[in-house]
């Protein structure tokens, strides 16, 4: 079987060949460079099992969908399809109609722009909303966030061309800061949910009630950054309150970003929602068609959306809510089951036993809030074994990551749908 093409074997020899030191053995130089080549271009999806208990892993992919859908989804996305096509008319179609429909259906927005993630959705709407010397953009001080991983809310107004206009202070923030900042260049006033981190004691934010009133008397948009992207009521979850979509339009806002693959739970993603007028100008800016998403992606997007039509088939296809509705019993059956598999295979001094657990969202949602769940907890004879462990989980066949917290190393069951598999994965060590 031919693994690698002439091409790629002469320039991995070529390289091997530069950085060797001295005559090389002929086996060793043929294992060599099937490694090298296997590390540079033969790598490709590494799956792994997510038991770190941090659902939305944004190292680990963040939302998970649904296998059976995905596949059936991309195989039809993959040939021709009627993307910007209406069929009936045979006239030009718009490609994000079907996802389009399927948010404003959800949230009540009246229109809807759908890009790359929501770090541009909210250049797109700070862009769009910049009209020629009218470029001042007001945000609170107490949320110019920095979302990891290189959003930072004022280099995204830099290179949407806005200029930022700071008002009030860390933690207090009054209606009138945002009033008096208002001037004939004000182009916009943007509120942003500190979504990963929170501020306690002293503190005072303006609700998008509160400022509505004065956005309107001045004309001027009210804009809101939600960020995670909530869809639902996650308090059914017994979760904290987090603020929903369709309530911060209700609420006043007239443009709302969020992303995809966070709380929503779908592909990498970000949605531009409200007025009509204000979505048609961002989506005829000349930046949208290089933030569009491909067609794929929309695909799974519509398919995750169309979920949302009730709460249970919400928890039956989209894997985060599946994880969040997972019963004690379910989980406690499954971490049974993973603490009889691994039993037999641990050496002596050893230990393992399903253990109470707390679970985080993760991706920057619902900082410093925890789930309830359960892990199966290993104990091994000193720190350096517990990391071999770690390390030998690492390098099953499909990678099982936990994680290694006071002195014992967790493998937390929520993230977990498909058990029978991670068994069977776990298998492999046996052999190890
Ligand atoms: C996550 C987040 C972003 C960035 O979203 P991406 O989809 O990762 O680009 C921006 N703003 C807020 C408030 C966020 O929570």
């Amino acid at each position: 079987m031919t693994r690698y093409g002439r091409m790629v074997v002469r320039n991995a020899l070529r390289e091997i060949g530069e950085a060797q030191q001295g005559e090389a053995e002929l086996n060793t130089l043929a294992s060599d460079t099937a490694r090298h080549l296997d590390r540079a271009i033969g790598g490709g999806v590494t799956r792994v099992f997510n038991m770190t208990g941090v659902l939305l892993h944004s190292n680990l992919g963040r939302a998970v969908l649904d296998g059976d859908a995905s596949v059936r989804i991309v195989r039809e996305a993959s040939g021709h399809l009627a993307l910007e096509l209406n069929v009936h008319t045979g006239k030009r179609g718009n490609r994000e109609s079907a996802a389009a429909a399927a948010i404003c259906a959800i949230t009540g927005s009246e229109a809807a722009a759908i890009v790359n993630n929501n770090a541009a959705a909210v250049m797109l709407m700070l862009a769009s909303l910049k009209r020629g010397a009218r470029n001042q953009v007001i945000v609170s001080r107490g949320e110019l966030v920095e979302i990891g991983g290189s959003f930072r809310l004022p280099d995204i107004m830099r290179v949407a061309n806005v200029k930022l206009i700071e008002v009030g202070t860390t933690n207090v923030t009054r209606a009138s800061d945002y009033f008096e900042a208002i001037n004939a260049r004000t182009c916009a006033i943007l509120k942003v949910h500190t979504s990963n981190y929170a501020v306690r004691g002293y503190t005072r934010v303006e609700s998008l009630q509160a400022l509505r009133p004065i956005a309107e008397a001045e004309h001027i948009p009210l804009c809101m950054d939600l960020g995670s992207g909530c869809l639902v009521d996650m308090t059914k979850f017994g979760l904290p309150k987090e603020p929903r979509v369709s309530e911060a339009i209700k609420q006043g806002a007239q443009l709302v970003t969020f992303s995809g693959d966070k709380l929503l739970g779908s592909v990498q993603a970000g949605f531009l929602l409200g007025d009509r007028s204000l979505i048609e100008r961002a989506n005829h800016h000349p930046m949208k068609r290089s933030l569009r998403l491909d067609k794929i992606r929309l695909a799974l997007l519509t398919e995750t959306l169309k979920a949302y039509q009730s709460p249970q088939t919400l928890t039956k296809r989209v894997p985060l809510f599946r994880a969040l509705a997972r019963s004690h019993k379910e989980l406690q059956r499954s971490a049974d089951k993973v603490c009889e598999t691994l039993a037999p295979m641990l050496a002596s001094g050893y230990s393992c036993r399903t253990i109470e657990a707390a679970c985080e969202m993760g991706s920057g949602s619902m900082p410093g809030v925890t789930l309830a769940s359960l892990a199966v907890e290993i104990r091994a004879p000193s720190q350096a074994a517990l990391k071999r462990f770690d390390q030998r989980l690492r390098t099953l066949p499909v990678p099982v990551l936990g994680r290694i917290h006071a002195g014992a190393l967790l493998l937390d069951l929520r993230a977990i749908d498909d058990v029978g598999a991670l068994l069977t994965n776990l298998g492999g060590l046996g052999s190890a």
